[in-house]
């Protein structure tokens, strides 16, 4: 056993050492108690696996430093910004879509100042949050009228308990999703209220399969975009059309959760084509729910677009109130919704798409010019490869978007260790791992987030 473990202090000796007792002057007696009793903890464990492990020199600097360091550490931000190497543009984990300059704009102002938020500026009277982005939405999508709530997941839930509270709603055995692993669409249909009816089979679903399963308990007919997955081979599923004259003549709605939505035509981009909301809605569906924060490239918000009746029976609603949009994320929203207008150029000036129509040439520049920044700094074993990446977020699903990587091996590391290195970085550099090599897909990286990753390696690499 090592006999140094006899001679570990205590806590209330450690707090007598003047440079512990500058500590407590400044974080705070509980703070430095707490740091001391993990750094004791940890020294034991340290002696006891070790026989030759010394004590650290408790009255010396570099002991204050560690206190000093580990308290620091406590007190830093949680949720930081990190760099997006995994070729995924719309990463769930790390945030979902970037935001254009003017929706940041337009966010530092709501959170820095008043705003009309709920006032009517023209009579003085109390307004409508909504006010301010429904015609936009209406404008781009054709829709007769719109509402905005906390996210795709509230906005789903919301129209269900709306319009089938106590009634049911059909919906395709191929299209009752999971996503994100909480939102589960019969959960989602059971939470609210309604009684779900499943018609079809997992892979084909006809509108007769659906007529057949309407009596005079059915609300709405259900149809949700397959985000994260698809179901190949002999498959079918209903023309919209067709569906929606179903719905019509048997006095019910159509509704359609789309998760990702798309506002423009992505085709000539070489993208694949998603149906536009404004064609979704133009083909009969009565309401159709979509994210902010996915191909839209806004803020986290759930979009409701369609029928002026059901928006307004949404905007009644007593749920309406507990996931209304915040004012930081709707300043955001409308921002961004304006640069589908003309003169604008969303796909220009929204990062989202902007990446997903990035010409591959250029992510390729990209990633030669981080592999000889590398180079440059001494790390050798780099080199650039074809990758492929996602649009992510159940958005375009069996899309591939070829992309370019920078790979890359360290001596004396492996790639689980400098993965890790680079994850722990300030800013952390977040890649993927294959066949034993960091890959950092160029993608998703911004040209002035290179010297970053560089900085990243300086420290890895230092001696
Ligand atoms: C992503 C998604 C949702 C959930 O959207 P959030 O904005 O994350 O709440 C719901 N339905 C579908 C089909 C989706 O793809």
């Amino acid at each position: 056993m090592n006999n140094q473990l006899r001679q570990l202090p205590q806590i209330q000796t450690l707090l007598t050492l003047p440079a512990i007792q500058d500590a407590v002057v400044q974080y705070g007696h509980d703070d430095v108690v707490a740091v001391l009793r993990d750094i004791l903890a940890q020294t034991r464990a340290a002696l006891l696996a070790d026989d030759q492990a010394q004590l650290p020199e408790f009255a010396g600097p570099g002991f204050a430093a560690w206190v000093t360091g580990a308290i620091e550490a406590t007190r830093a931000p949680s949720l930081v910004p990190t760099i997006n190497a995994t070729g995924i543009i719309i990463h769930t984990n790390l945030g979902r879509a970037r935001l254009a300059p003017q929706a940041l704009e337009a966010m530092h102002s709501a959170g820095a100042q008043p705003s009309n938020l709920e006032l009517d500026l023209a009579t003085g009277k109390r307004g409508s949050r909504h006010s301010h982005v429904e015609r936009l939405i209406c404008e781009l999508t054709g829709a007769e009228a719109a509402v905005v709530v906390n996210n795709c997941a509230a906005a789903v839930l919301l129209s269900l308990m709306a319009t089938a509270q106590g009634r049911s709603v059909v919906a395709s055995r191929g299209e009752l999703i999971e996503i994100g692993g909480a939102f589960r669409l019969p959960d989602v249909i059971a939470q609210s209220g309604a009684q779900l009816v499943e018609v079809g089979a997992t892979n084909k679903t006809r509108t007769n399969d659906y007529a057949k399963a309407i009596d005079d308990t059915t609300a709405v007919l259900l149809k949700s975009h397959t985000s994260n997955f698809k179901i190949v081979g002999f498959t079918a599923a209903p023309d919209r059309r067709e569906l929606a004259a179903l719905a019509r003549d048997s006095n019910v709605i159509l509704m359609e959760d789309l998760g990702s939505g798309v506002l423009i035509d992505l085709a000539p981009y070489g993208l694949p084509d998603e149906p536009v909301v404004a064609d979704i809605l133009n083909s009969g569906v009565d309401l159709v729910m979509f994210s902010g924060d996915k191909l839209l490239g806004g803020p986290q918000a759930g979009i409701i677009a369609g029928r002026r009746d059901i928006v307004a029976q949404l905007k009644a609603h007593p749920l309406m109130r507990a996931v209304r949009i915040d004012k930081l994320s709707l300043a955001a929203l409308e921002a961004t919704l304006r640069l589908y207008r003309a003169p604008h150029d969303p796909v220009v000036e929204l990062p989202v798409l902007a990446m997903l129509a990035e010409p591959l040439e250029q992510v390729e520049a990209r990633a030669q010019r981080l592999a000889q920044m590398l180079e440059q700094i001494g790390i050798t074993q780099v080199h650039v490869c074809d990758s492929v990446g996602y649009a992510g977020a159940g958005s375009l699903p069996d899309q591939d978007l070829q992309s370019f990587a920078v790979a890359i091996t360290i001596p004396e590391h492996t790639a689980e260790a400098l993965s890790t290195a680079l994850r722990t970085s300030t800013p952390p550099v977040i890649g993927r791992i294959s066949r034993e090599q960091v890959m950092l897909d160029m993608r998703t990286v911004q040209p002035d987030e290179l010297a970053q990753i560089v900085d990243a390696f300086r420290h890895i690499t230092a001696p």
